[in-house]
């Protein structure tokens, strides 16, 4: 396999800007052995890793990385660990009720294994916390949408609570929000610092990262694989891909795997006064009641008092993005805060970017055995930083013959569906995208 493109995300995202120089890895340049290959450092590929160190702690497990750790779509996301279901195709987030239940144990097992690695590496509160979240909602629509999905959460037997106004203007400052559903078992990351000190702490347990190592080529060896670097390559007895949507570059699942970006700004440091003035608490993040409106977080710690708006989607078949379409999308952004912080009328953004990540369209992970010694934990469906993990964790129990509930349940998942040939899959997929944001109005 000749692997036909590797990754880009435009402009260096503000989570990893604000934090201090990072741990280098190495590159790989000479040929080297190991017996678990994992390619790519996301969520995956961290959390494979890690569940591989666990089952076997003898062995050599080796991670390449195209880029430098952090700097792909795991360190440029909002950082929503959501355990509840987040359908971003529904109106509403909800879906069947069986799915759901166990779409909702699925990501609280992710949830937990990061929480462990959050211990166990000693992350700080600022890198993975378990605040809950709270879906906000600025419109008479926005708020039938809570009670909708309220409802949904009552017949799954999901503790939540409706937050009014007031409320969210305590916890934001804002009074652009009227109301909010507040659901208890989400985590919040810093995911730049997350990923880091997983990265950090897997180093330390003798996992050797290799980071701007992007396979080129991966061949098969008699049972085993070779991948080659520009510089290198690695006889590895099992290779798991953790690559998310690139799984297509390496000839699987083409024309199964809907390509987008998602775009970030972040404001500069907020001063003393604009601090106060603002009001609220000092860490907060709300999702959408819309799930195409605006994600919002104020952070406060590493790299200052800020607010992050995330919203806009593009549709890149060729996943390819320009710097012209992160600036175009930012002044979305600029429009969503100044109507939720007016009172912040002079604070500009400091830091802007888009990141990529891919669907299914019916909402299914690229997971499995691919062919012998070679397995998939890729296509996370929006939601990578929780089904991410899942995926890496049971992509290294798959391979080490481990059985689990939770690896039949992802195994009886169907495959990512075919979709249609271009351009109508960019005219489906767009107009549903430009739709979608048209009729979430003030939500966006
Ligand atoms: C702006 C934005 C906001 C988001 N917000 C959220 C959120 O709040 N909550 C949430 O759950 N998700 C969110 N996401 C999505 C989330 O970031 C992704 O779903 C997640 O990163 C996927 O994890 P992953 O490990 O599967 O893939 P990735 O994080 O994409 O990791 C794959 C890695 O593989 C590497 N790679 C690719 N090809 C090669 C190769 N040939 N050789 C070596 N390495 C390779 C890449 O460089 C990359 O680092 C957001 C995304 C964006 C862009």
């Amino acid at each position: 396999m000749n692997v036909t493109k590797l990754p880009m995300d435009p402009c260096p995202a503000g989570w990893n800007a604000i934090l201090p120089p990072q741990a280098e890895y190495p590159e790989l340049e000479n040929a080297q052995t190991a017996d678990w290959l994992v390619i790519g450092a996301g969520f995956a590929g961290l959390a494979a890793a890690r569940r591989l160190r666990q089952l076997h702690p003898k062995d050599r497990i080796v991670i390449l990385e195209a880029r430098r750790v952090a700097h792909g779509p795991a360190g440029r996301n909002s950082g929503f660990m959501i355990d509840l279901p987040h359908n971003l195709t529904s109106e509403d987030y909800g879906g069947a009720l069986e799915a759901d239940r166990k779409h909702a144990r699925l990501n609280r097992a992710a949830i937990d294994f990061n929480a462990d690695a959050a211990a166990e590496y000693d992350l700080s509160g600022e890198a993975f916390c378990r605040p809950g979240k709270t879906n906000a909602a600025a419109t008479t629509k926005g708020m039938r949408h809570n009670q909708t999905y309220s409802a949904h959460l009552t017949r799954l037997g999901e503790a939540h609570e409706m937050l009014d106004a007031q409320q969210m203007r305590q916890m934001t400052g804002s009074s652009f929000y009227q109301g909010g559903l507040y659901t208890p078992g989400a985590a919040l990351i810093q995911p730049a610092m997350f990923v880091r000190g997983v990265a950090d702490g897997l180093s330390k347990q003798g996992v050797a990262l290799l980071e701007m190592s992007p396979v080129i080529r991966l061949e098969r060896d008699g049972a085993s694989w070779r991948a080659e670097t520009p510089k290198g390559q690695i006889s590895a007895a099992k290779v798991l891909l953790a690559v998310n949507g690139h799984v297509e570059s390496f000839g699987f699942f083409t024309r199964r795997l809907i390509h987008i970006y998602l775009y970030a700004s972040f404001t500069r440091r907020l001063t003393a006064q604009e601090v106060k003035t603002l009001g609220g608490e000092p860490r907060w993040g709300v999702t959408p009641a819309d799930p195409l409106g605006s994600t919002v977080r104020r952070i406060s710690g590493t790299g200052g008092d800020r607010i992050v708006v995330r919203n806009r989607v593009s549709y890149h078949a060729n996943r390819e993005c320009s710097e012209e379409k992160v600036a175009a999308f930012g002044k979305s952004h600029d429009k969503s805060f100044a109507a939720r912080f007016p009172m912040l009328k002079d604070v500009e953004m400091e830091h802007r970017w888009g990141g990529q990540l891919c669907l299914a369209w019916n909402g299914a992970p690229a997971f499995g055995e691919l062919e012998q010694n070679l397995f998939s934990a890729c296509c996370q469906n929006g939601l990578g930083t929780a089904k991410g993990t899942l995926s890496g964790i049971l992509a290294a129990e798959l391979a080490s013959g481990h059985q689990s509930q939770n690896l039949q349940d992802l195994l009886a998942e169907p495959e990512p569906s075919r979709l249609p040939p271009e351009p109508f899959c960019w005219i489906g997929a767009t107009a549903q995208m430009r739709w979608g944001e048209f009729k979430a109005g003030a939500e966006l």
